[in-house]
């Protein structure tokens, strides 16, 4: 039988807000097959959530952690350098974008929207690598989450669309700054999923149902999907050659070219 032994192995969890989040589906199996994992959240808040969701793993640790802030950044690390001592797994799963950004057209994204969403949901895979890497004493693997608005336009996702394009091109540029440290860097382009994220989204409803409908498949994709991809993606037993990478875990739906009208399909 095939089985991933990760005993021994550490992994820090960014954004699981609930038992839905895609965090939350990688975080799943990594733990079940022995890597020890803390989770960082944004505000007290969460905790409640956290500590319910996490109560069955072995030693699980919570940290509170907002990754617009530098001091805060650095507090997280240097928790999980004193605790873990290293760090095998970074799982980045953040992102935000002002609800206006959705609502309006793109060209009426303001510039501290802009800044914002940038922020938040690409600049703070740098900031979260460029801590995570020193601890990476061993090699390690960093994945993020991504959407197709950073290739397609996605109608409403607007300035999202363009911060994870920008996390994109980012993988890309920290898989080659860390590739020679043995630090892979890889994205996981997730169809739509009902999380509190996207459920904010305006239009996440039809969206959701016509992906489902026009995917290869003819269906949505589930958590556990995406957490299977994170799961080979992270360890090198399963993606050890991968780095620099964004892949589709979405039923088909960015491959296909044109959609016809219902009725018509070949
Ligand atoms: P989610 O459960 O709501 O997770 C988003 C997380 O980001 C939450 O834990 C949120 O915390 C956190 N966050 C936002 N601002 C933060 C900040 N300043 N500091 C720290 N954490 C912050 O939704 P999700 O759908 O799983 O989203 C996870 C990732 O998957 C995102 O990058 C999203 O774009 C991506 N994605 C989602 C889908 C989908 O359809 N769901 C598809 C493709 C990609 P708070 O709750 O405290 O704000």
């Amino acid at each position: 039988m095939y089985s991933i032994d990760l005993s021994g192995k550490t992994g820090l969890v960014m954004g699981v807000a609930n038992q839905r989040s895609l965090a939350w589906g990688i975080a799943q199996p990594l733990a079940q097959a022995g890597a020890r994992l803390a989770f960082s959240y944004q505000g007290e808040r969460l905790k409640p959530t956290l500590e319910k969701l996490t109560a069955e793993l072995s030693s699980p640790l919570l940290l509170e952690a907002d990754v617009t802030d530098d001091a805060s950044l650095d507090r997280l690390f240097e928790q999980v350098r004193a605790e873990f001592g290293k760090l095998d797994y970074l799982i980045h799963s953040v992102a935000f974008a002002p609800a206006v950004t959705f609502e309006k057209p793109f060209l009426e994204t303001e510039r501290a929207d802009w800044i914002t969403a940038m922020d938040v949901s690409a600049y703070s895979l740098v900031a979260s690598a460029r801590r995570a890497a020193p601890l990476m004493s061993e090699g390690g693997s960093i994945v993020t989450l991504s959407y197709l608005a950073a290739e397609r336009v996605v109608p409403h996702y607007n300035m999202m669309g363009v911060a994870k394009a920008a996390l994109e091109a980012s993988v890309r540029y920290l898989a080659y700054d860390l590739g020679p440290k043995g630090v892979r860097v890889n994205a996981v382009s997730a169809g739509a999923v009902r999380t509190i994220a996207a459920r904010s989204i305006s239009g996440f409803a039809d969206l959701y149902s016509a992906a489902g409908e026009m995917s290869m498949l003819k269906r949505n994709i589930t958590q556990e999907e995406v957490g299977g991809l994170g799961l080979a993606l992270l360890t090198d037993q399963l993606g050890g050659g991968i780095t620099g990478e964004t892949i589709y875990v979405d039923a088909g739906f960015h491959a296909i070219g044109l959609f016809l009208p219902k009725g018509s399909e070949g």
